[in-house]
């Protein structure tokens, strides 16, 4: 594998009396494409929330380029929750596009993407403006820039929210089934995109249905079950050849 950009090491999640993580470990390389498969309610969301820093793991470590997020190390070597305003630095270097486009429904599609570049970044409105219309080029969607996002397709609005994480410049881009609450015919133009992207040498986690997609883009895909990833694998063996039951019960499901 390439360099690691992005490490989960024994990640746990206990919401209430419920164990959702139950020790997690993931490593995606630079330019590597992970793909996380998994039934409804095994903690995909819930993983991909931890690595985004939008919510602390109840134990274990993630490291992003081999610097360990969300703490600070002290002096003895102990560590310490990070502070409100570090951690937002932080997260500025992980793209997150979730299920619902999330889009600010008051701001045209160019203010979606400039936004986080003139508010968090304290960019230049002229910058940040070029910026955004590069990006939104990227995906397609730079000729909608005035548009507001309920004058769009859900296929367009997401393309949007992917533009919107890309302008930062993440070091990693996480996806938590992007194209799941689109129309069937609306699918494709998202996943082209994420391909694009994938091609272009973007680090990304993708947590997927889309087999199709998963087999053809991704280095490695993952079994989710229950809080644990089961079994992972370069796409042919673990669509073609899987090792545990598991997962050959859950392709069996699938189309
Ligand atoms: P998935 O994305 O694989 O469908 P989730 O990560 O959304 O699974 O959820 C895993 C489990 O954790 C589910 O049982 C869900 O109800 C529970 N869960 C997720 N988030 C919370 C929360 N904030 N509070 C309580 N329970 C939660
Ligand atoms: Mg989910």
């Amino acid at each position: 594998m390439s360099e690691p950009v992005l490490q989960a090491i024994n990640l746990h999640r206990t919401y209430g009396n419920t164990e959702v993580l139950k020790g997690v470990d993931l490593t995606v390389g630079k330019g590597e494409v992970k793909a996380l498969l998994g039934p409804s309610g095994s903690g995909k969301s819930t993983i991909l929330r931890l690595l985004a820093l939008l919510e602390p793991a109840d134990d274990g470590e993630i490291l992003l380029n081999g610097k360990q997020l969300g703490v600070s190390v002290m002096s003895d070597g102990t560590t310490r929750p990070l502070r409100e305003s570090h951690l937002a630095r932080q997260r500025r270097d992980i793209g997150m596009v979730f299920q619902r486009f999330n889009l600010f429904a008051h701001l045209d599609v160019a203010h979606n993407v400039t936004l986080a570049l003139t508010e968090v970044a304290g960019m230049s409105k002229a910058d940040a403006r070029q910026q955004a219309e590069a990006m939104l080029e990227r995906v397609g969607m730079a000729h909608r820039l005035k548009h507001y996002p309920s004058e769009l397709s859900g296929g367009q609005q997401q393309r949007v929210a992917i533009a919107r994480a890309l302008v930062m410049n993440p070091s990693v881009m996480l996806f938590d089934e992007p194209t799941s609450a689109l129309d069937p015919e609306l699918v494709g133009e998202v996943l082209d995109v994420m391909e694009q992207l994938a091609d272009e040498g973007m680090t990304m986690v993708v947590v997927t249905h889309e087999t199709r997609f998963a087999r053809r883009v991704a280095n490695e895909v993952s079994l989710f079950d229950s809080g644990r990833i089961v079994e992972s694998g370069p796409p042919e063996t673990f669509f073609d050849d899987p090792s545990h039951a598991r997962t050959r019960q859950f392709l069996s499901h699938l189309h």
